[in-house]
């Protein structure tokens, strides 16, 4: 969970993960909670395609009450998060069940903190203050992407549409109580979000790996979550009918999100979530964009731990800089196989609103909040030029 009690000198570490019920029938653990109401949060594509109708089919034979908020839009906002608190506060359920993708459990997040604490603004949340949670409700996560591993951790970012940004809330306790990892959930994944969010796991595995809270216990789920990414993304990405890749993913999603939780991304991060506010583009697509860029920085100063990575791959791994280079090129490798954009021009924006957004976008990533666990942390003047190289492909030589 990473550093943050302090006890004079000493600092105290905690690795949390939500209980996890993972493989085929996992959903149906929901036929047996205890309970009066449970409130599914979701989206309304989740509600087409019918698998918000398995969650209610599961809770209902338990004998609950259910009842469906489906405004969740992808990049949840804080208005929208608002009034499904308020949704909440009138059902007063006592079981919140995020159902969809990292939008999806990331709002369910977000309002069940509300609704145990109304009145709460939610830019105010911290992880250093104490907030209720679970006097009235327990949640659970059940993701339909296998990519953000939302449902392994205690955060959740949110879009305030009127300004313009993306704003993060997090507190220990915001941690799921169940996360359930059915793959029947993603099968129905078209090949681009299953490429978008399958990045998302392989960058924030990578990142997290190597970030300054990275620890014992996170690097062994970071590095299998790797390996998996590695094997079976293509596969699902190749054929969605593909079962056996598809468990995998989803239970790699969850695995580097338990790494990811316990430990924090870096870089990648800070410059996808700049890009991905400003320019629209899908999270797991802008943070993955920049993954090999990073990652050529990070290891040109020095100890950088991407060879053990590298090593874990089968790749050539001789020494620091050669692991790096190694596992960049097999990033880009995968990521020519998964049709995705490596760079900021293969995503159509044009070069002069590029450089007119140059201070804005350098000026989010330097105050985003997972620049701290960055390992080689970046001036401004090397942020502007890490953005200029990935527009057009350079080398980061610097
Ligand atoms: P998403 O939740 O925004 O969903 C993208 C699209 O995929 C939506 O239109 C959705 O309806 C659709 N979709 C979802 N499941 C589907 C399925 N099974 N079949 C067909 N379509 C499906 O995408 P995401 O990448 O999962 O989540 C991105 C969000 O998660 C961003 O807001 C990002 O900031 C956040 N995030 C949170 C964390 C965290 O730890 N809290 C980590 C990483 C990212």
């Amino acid at each position: 969970m990473g550093p943050f009690v302090v006890h004079g000198e000493q600092t105290m570490w905690y690795f949390d993960s939500p209980h996890v019920i993972f493989g085929e029938e996992a959903l149906s653990h929901l036929a047996q909670l205890n309970g009066r109401h449970a409130c599914v949060i979701t989206d309304r594509n989740i509600v087409r395609l019918g698998l918000a109708q398995l969650v209610i089919d599961q809770v209902t034979a338990a004998g609950l009450a259910c009842t469906v908020f489906d405004e969740v839009e992808p990049e949840p906002s804080l208005q929208m998060v608002q009034r499904c608190a308020a949704v909440l506060a009138q059902h007063q359920p006592d079981w919140i069940i995020g159902l969809g993708g990292g939008s999806c459990m990331d709002a369910a997040k977000s309002a069940w903190l509300l609704y145990e604490n109304p009145g709460i603004e939610p830019e105010s949340v911290n992880p250093f203050d104490q907030y209720t949670l679970r006097e009235k409700a327990k949640l659970i996560a059940i993701p339909t992407t296998s990519g953000t591993g939302s449902e392994a951790t205690w955060y959740a970012v949110l879009t305030d549409t009127v300004e313009q940004r993306k704003v993060g809330i997090g507190t220990r306790g915001m941690l799921p109580d169940y996360a359930i990892i059915d793959p029947v959930m993603v099968m129905s994944l078209p090949p681009s979000i299953t490429a978008d969010t399958g990045l998302d796991a392989l960058t924030q595995s990578i990142e997290s790996y190597q970030s300054s809270w990275r620890n014992d216990f996170s690097d062994a789920m970071c590095l299998h979550a790797v390996r998996l990414i590695f094997q079976y993304l293509p596969r699902a990405y190749a054929d969605g009918s593909n079962c056996e890749a598809r468990e995998h993913m989803h239970n790699a999603a969850a695995i580097g999100g338990i790494g990811f939780g316990n430990s924090q991304a870096t870089l990648a991060h800070c410059m996808g979530h700049a890009l991905g506010v400003l320019f629209h583009v899908p999270h797991g697509r802008a943070v993955a964009l920049f993954l090999p860029y990073t990652i050529e920085f990070t290891a040109n100063g020095g100890d950088s731990r991407y060879v053990d990575i590298a090593r874990a791959l089968g790749l050539r791994a001789d020494d620091e800089p050669i692991g790096a280079a190694s596992l960049v090129t097999a990033v880009r490798d995968l990521e020519r196989q998964l049709l995705q954009p490596l760079t900021v021009r293969d995503l159509g924006i044009d070069q002069t609103s590029f450089e007119h957004t140059l201070p804005e976008l350098v000026g989010r990533a330097e105050t985003d909040t997972q620049i701290a666990t960055s390992q080689r942390i970046p001036d401004s003047a090397e942020l502007r030029r890490l953005f200029d190289y990935a527009y057009d492909g350079r080398t980061v030589n610097f």
